[in-house]
């Protein structure tokens, strides 16, 4: 291999062997027998073999692990652009600001309190409680002070207080919301069509929250009453380290992840981005410790506005050691590759 090749693949991709191609997507017959991995192995150790009217890639040679065959597979995801789209800064941040509900650092309600405060927005979209305490709706905030955080794992509808909020005369809008929400976001802001591609002086930020999963609220509400559990009594939801944990006065339930799977919202089994690629800002917690909030700075405009909150002295933060990097890459793997499994 050249050495501009190998100094490019140090930079931007894991270097997996012929081995891990062969185990995830050639004996998976997820392989779309396209002959790639073939013609780019460098030390032609790759070779196309018929077999029963299948073109199937196969060592016969010695593999260096360079991770060519892997990386430009096109169902493997290897690329760092890949797995967490465009980054430009990757934080850790907690918010030093008090009495505010929260799920990890505060850092998104911090971000959105500053934009408010120093009116750099004039509306924020977020999720508040409905009728039902865990079963949430969208809503337009004009004052810093009626922000909370927290996070209700299921699907709102966060667009439709976008357009109540643009209808009521606001320009400058930020909205939060799951890698699903922020893609159509993404898609009525970039195509012509698009409602907001239409109207010039709009401006909205896409605040991006990861994602595995959400559930089903029905769903959700029975299987925590089979549990002995009434929804309303929770007092905190938070998925980590692949378990769901329930906070209730009587004591603290928790499930892994993988036995839920069937309270979860089918068209999750359709998604494979964790972190909000098309966000300007994305806010998790993977990568950090649980009070801190991860934070992929994406966009020139997120940048712009995320480095004057940090300059604001209302959070702690940190740059995020590129090992902790390498483990929200290896989750956004697994999310991508999930949906070979299904
Ligand atoms: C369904 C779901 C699944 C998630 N899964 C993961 C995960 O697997 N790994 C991970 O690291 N992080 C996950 N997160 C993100 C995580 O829960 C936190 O939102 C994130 O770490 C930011 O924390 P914070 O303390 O800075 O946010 P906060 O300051 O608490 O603010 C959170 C913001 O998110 C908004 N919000 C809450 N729920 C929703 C919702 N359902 N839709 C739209 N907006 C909402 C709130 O209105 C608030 O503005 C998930 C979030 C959701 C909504």
């Amino acid at each position: 291999m050249i050495q501009s090749t190998r100094e490019w693949f140090k930079e931007n991709a894991k270097r997996f062997a012929f081995k891990k191609l062969e185990r995830e997507i050639i004996k998976k017959e997820i392989c779309v027998e396209c002959g790639t991995c073939v013609s780019v192995c460098p030390v032609n150790a790759i070779s196309g073999e018929w077999q029963d009217a299948r073109y199937v890639p196969k060592l016969t040679g010695d593999c260096v692990a360079c991770g060519l065959c892997y990386a430009f597979c096109p169902r493997t995801f290897s690329l760092d652009d890949e797995l967490l789209g465009r980054v430009r800064d990757v934080y850790q941040v907690r918010s030093m600001l008090e009495n505010v509900r929260r799920q990890n650092g505060g850092a998104a309600t911090s971000f959105l309190r500053y934009l408010l405060q120093e009116k750099l927005i004039d509306a924020a979209i977020v999720a508040i409680p409905g009728n039902n305490k865990w079963r949430p709706v969208s809503s337009i905030i004009t004052s810093p002070d009626d922000l909370q955080g927290g996070t209700f794992y299921s699907h709102i509808p966060m667009t439709t207080s976008l357009m109540e909020a643009i209808s009521k005369g606001h320009k400058r809008i930020a909205i939060v919301g799951t890698s699903c929400n922020i893609d159509a976001l993404e898609k009525i802001q970039s195509r012509p069509a698009g409602v907001l591609a239409r109207s010039k002086d709009l401006e909205v930020l896409r605040l991006g929250l990861f994602c595995m999963d959400s559930f089903n609220y029905s769903k959700l509400v029975d299987f925590l009453r089979e549990n002995s559990i009434e929804i309303d009594s929770v007092k905190r939801f938070e998925i980590s380290k692949g378990k769901l944990r329930a906070e209730t006065d009587a004591g603290s339930f928790e499930w892994p992840i993988a036995d839920l799977e069937h309270l979860m919202n089918k068209s999750c089994h359709y998604c494979y981005d964790l972190t909000s690629m098309n966000a300007d800002v994305s806010f998790g917690n993977i990568g950090s410790e649980d009070d801190w909030t991860t934070v992929i700075v994406r966009t020139k405009r997120g940048a712009d506005l995320f480095n004057r909150m940090l300059e604001s002295k209302t959070v702690e933060y940190e740059k995020l050691e590129q090992k902790a990097v390498f483990v929200i890459e290896k989750i956004a793997r697994m999310k991508m590759k999930r949906r070979y499994s299904k």
